[in-house]
């Protein structure tokens, strides 16, 4: 017995084909990498365009789980 897991896009809900160069996008908390992040969410991105489209949206508006414990902002001179 065997299954045919299918896997779709999760920016654009395209289905995975066998050629295709599907990109990862690993999400922990504010990060993401595209390698993998230990305890993180993962995501399948079509492509290169849906994974930037992606990241861009993340950059934007971050996940609301923020366990920031950096004091003060000299880290983040841009943020403000
Ligand atoms: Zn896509």
């Amino acid at each position: 017995m065997s299954t045919i897991q299918q896997v779709i896009c999760d920016q654009c809900g395209k289905l995975k084909g066998e050629a295709n160069h599907w990109k990862y996008l690993y999400i922990a908390g504010g990060d993401f990498s595209s390698t993998c992040i230990p305890d993180s969410a993962y995501y399948d991105f079509c492509g290169e365009a849906c994974l930037l489209k992606r990241i861009s949206e993340l950059i934007a508006e971050p996940p609301a789980v923020r366990e920031c414990s950096l004091e003060g902002d000299e880290h983040f001179p841009n943020l403000h």
